[in-house]
């Protein structure tokens, strides 16, 4: 028997507005957001020897090896706020984690509700990459054009957060995430919103 937790996939290219939707749903639900980039953010600046070597994989724009992030996202699975269900910002990310997930949740009689798939454009990504700062005192993130940072304040930019290697995550979105709706939208579970004027 399924125990009606709210649990919530949201999909989208890197930039397109997951994080700052996952905590509006968050809010919305009572359920905790949870990244796996931060999941994996956190365990590099922990220096601890899984964080040094999750550098190779996060510095190239490439995806980290599923033994590495399904333990990191089972332990968060686990903690008492994420019993009533979850958002799920960047994961999964492959048809594989995709089962994984459901694995995850069927042992706790838990399911996916839904799929949002946030869309945005390329050139529009990659304005919001190139011009995304976070206040290192604060953790709020801002754009040089777009949301600017108060005077002052100690911005710092993710190490991924270049064309360059934001041109690889693009295509890593492109060749591994989205040939996953598929197994989604055989549920009909999928939900597309427009990222540019939410
Ligand atoms: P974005 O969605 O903006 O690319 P994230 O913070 O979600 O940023 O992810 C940053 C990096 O962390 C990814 O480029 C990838 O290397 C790694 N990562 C995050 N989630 C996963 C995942 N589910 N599987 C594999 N690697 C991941």
């Amino acid at each position: 028997m399924e125990n009606g937790s709210m649990d919530l996939v949201l999909f989208g290219p890197p930039a397109a507005g997951k994080g700052t939707q996952g905590s509006r749903l968050s809010e919305t639900f009572g359920t905790p957001s949870i990244s796996t980039g931060q999941l994996l953010r956190a365990e590099m600046k922990a220096g601890t020897s899984l964080g040094k070597k999750l550098e190779e994989y996060m510095y190239s724009g490439g995806l980290v090896p599923n033994d590495l992030v399904t333990s990191l996202l089972t332990k968060r699975l686990d903690e008492p706020d994420a019993l009533n269900g979850a958002i799920f910002d960047g994961y999964p990310r492959t048809y594989e984690q995709a089962y994984i997930l459901d694995a995850l949740l069927y042992l706790r009689d838990r399911s996916t509700k839904k799929v949002i798939v946030i869309e945005v454009p390329d050139e529009e990504l990659i304005k919001r990459v190139t011009g995304r700062r976070m206040d290192a005192n604060t953790g709020v993130v801002y754009h040089l054009e777009y949301n600017l940072p108060p005077p002052g304040a100690e911005l710092i930019q993710r190490p991924d957060d270049t064309e360059e290697i934001m041109v690889r995550r693009l295509e890593a979105y492109k060749t591994k995430t989205t040939p996953t709706l598929p197994y989604y939208e055989e549920k009909n579970l999928v939900a597309r919103i427009d990222g540019v004027e939410l």
